[in-house]
């Protein structure tokens, strides 16, 4: 009886040392990337850094087929992570992979959707919904409504007509629509975002869940003339879904505004925390953006 009192007890020990050394670990994070419309070979890498240089994040590379090849191999193990990063724009992955994807999800995972990702899948409910709102590629008012701030509330727009566009690149203000989640705790409610695309005329079931930031797409700049969700999380059964639209790559990881922006970064590694974990333990930088000057973490450090 006292044999197995100590086999107990070392057991105890043994649980509670895997559980310390688990609490310190970095966050086991999959990039799933491969095939886009956009320069993946540098936004991948880009993401990876800023992940990684912040010590949070630990992150394995899903890297699928290029375009017309054979994808019934891409079967990546997403059971394995605490957060999933898409960074994938392209052709659709086997059936099994759909699945697991949406099993993952559902049993509460934690998910960032990275600006063309929502491109994806046009035609794969689940997908869409857990985007929320998605453009281009057939998408119409079959995919769900149009939504934008207006009158101070998110408005959702039935309207007939395409989903997705967005006018030329610039510098603009991001505003924010809510208070208190952990992802925006102390950030300013205005900063300005070096230059981008600002996706407009997005559309999906649009359960956004919270609304984070907008910004104004101006109709002389080609954009719709509304003020347009680019950060929220999603309303997904228990999953953490964090959608971030920002982050157009550039050429080359030393020309890439979109991503070098600080504003940009401490949002990804925000959002990725909390959809991992639920909490936020990151300070709030000193080099974050304000309303009127850019912030550039050229190294993405
Ligand atoms: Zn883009």
């Amino acid at each position: 009886m006292k044999q197995f009192k100590k086999i107990g007890l070392l057991l105890a020990a043994f649980m509670l040392g895997i559980f310390s050394v688990w609490a310190q670990k970095p966050i086991k994070t999959l990039v799933v990337t491969g095939q886009n419309n956009h320069n993946w070979p540098v936004s991948h890498i880009a993401i990876q850094k800023i992940l990684e240089n912040s010590g949070l994040f630990q992150v394995d590379l899903a890297i699928s087929p290029q375009k017309g090849e054979d994808m019934s191999a891409f079967t990546p193990d997403f059971s394995a992570y605490q957060l999933v990063v898409l960074d994938y724009n392209g052709d659709p992955w086997p059936e099994k992979t759909n699945q697991a994807f949406v099993e993952y999800v559902k049993k509460g995972g934690g998910v960032v959707i990275y600006h063309a990702a929502n491109n994806s899948f046009p035609n794969w409910k689940e997908y869409n919904e857990i985007c929320a709102l998605g453009g281009w590629e057939g998408r119409d008012e079959k995919s769900g409504p149009y939504a934008y701030w207006e009158n101070n509330q998110l408005k959702k727009d039935m309207t007939a007509g395409p989903g997705g566009s967005h006018g030329s690149q610039r510098e603009y203000v991001l505003t924010t629509r809510s208070q208190g989640h952990p992802v925006l705790k102390g950030l300013p409610e205005q900063w300005m975002h070096a230059q981008d695309e600002l996706y407009d005329r997005m559309r999906g079931p649009a359960n956004i869940g919270t609304l984070m930031y907008t910004a104004f797409a101006l109709k002389d700049k080609g954009g719709s003339g509304r003020e347009e969700p680019l950060v929220f999380t999603v309303d997904y059964g228990k999953a953490r879904i964090f959608h971030l639209m920002l982050g157009h790559a550039g050429e080359t990881l030393e020309n890439n505004p979109a991503m070098q922006c600080t504003g940009f970064q401490v949002l990804l590694l925000r959002g990725s925390e909390w959809a991992a974990t639920g909490k936020v333990t990151q300070k709030v930088p000193a080099d974050f953006p304000t309303a009127t000057k850019i912030s550039y973490r050229k190294d993405y450090k």
